[in-house]
Order: structure tokens, then sequence, then C-alpha cells
């Protein structure tokens, strides 16, 4: 029963190599209904995917982690002050409330 063209589908109801590959390079939003219907219901044929998309793939499988930008050091300096601020507040909210 070969007929040439891979079934985007295996046995299992989720996504071949080929149905993956399919989707993959449909353009945005152009991909075949059946397939987008799948992946928008199944969250791991979402992550393969996102790992097929992947442009380095270590054959250890070992995943990269997908950070292209380290964040800024204002922007974790300005988090970590606001952290604190609210932390504070918390803190003098909870002693008034505890004092009286
Ligand atoms: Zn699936």
């Amino acid at each position: 029963m070969s007929t040439g063209e891979a079934a985007p589908f295996d046995a299992t109801g989720c996504l071949t190599e080929a149905g993956v590959t399919a989707c993959r390079e449909a353009p945005p939003g152009r991909a075949p209904a059946e397939i987008a219907a799948h992946v928008a219901s199944c969250m791991r044929c979402q992550q393969r995917l996102l790992e097929t998309d992947a442009p380095h793939r270590t054959p250890d499988g070992r995943r990269r982690k997908a950070r292209p930008l380290a964040p800024s050091l204002g922007k974790t300096l300005l988090l970590a002050a606001l952290t604190l601020g609210a932390m504070l507040v918390a803190l003098l909210t909870l002693r008034q409330l505890a004092g009286r």
C-alpha cells in the first residue's frame, strides 16, 4: 500500500516526519488544514515542530537553550529593584497589620 507519497499522520494519529516537514515547509498560515488542526490540539506535535525548527540540532538529543539574547543588565537591575520594592511594601503592610 505504498503510494509514493508519505502519509502525514501515523497510526497513533500524530504527525509523521513527512507531516512535520509538510507543515514546516508550508508558508505561515498555509499549512494543510488537517495538519494545522492536529498541531493546534496536540502539544507533542507542537513541540516536535518547534524542535525541528531549531537551526542547529545536536545529534545527541540534548536541547540547546533557545535564548538568543541575554537580558540586559539594566533590565535585570530594574526587575530586581521592583521585586525588592514589592517585598518591602508587603513586609511593611504585614508589620502594620500585625502591630495593631
Ligand atoms: Zn500529535
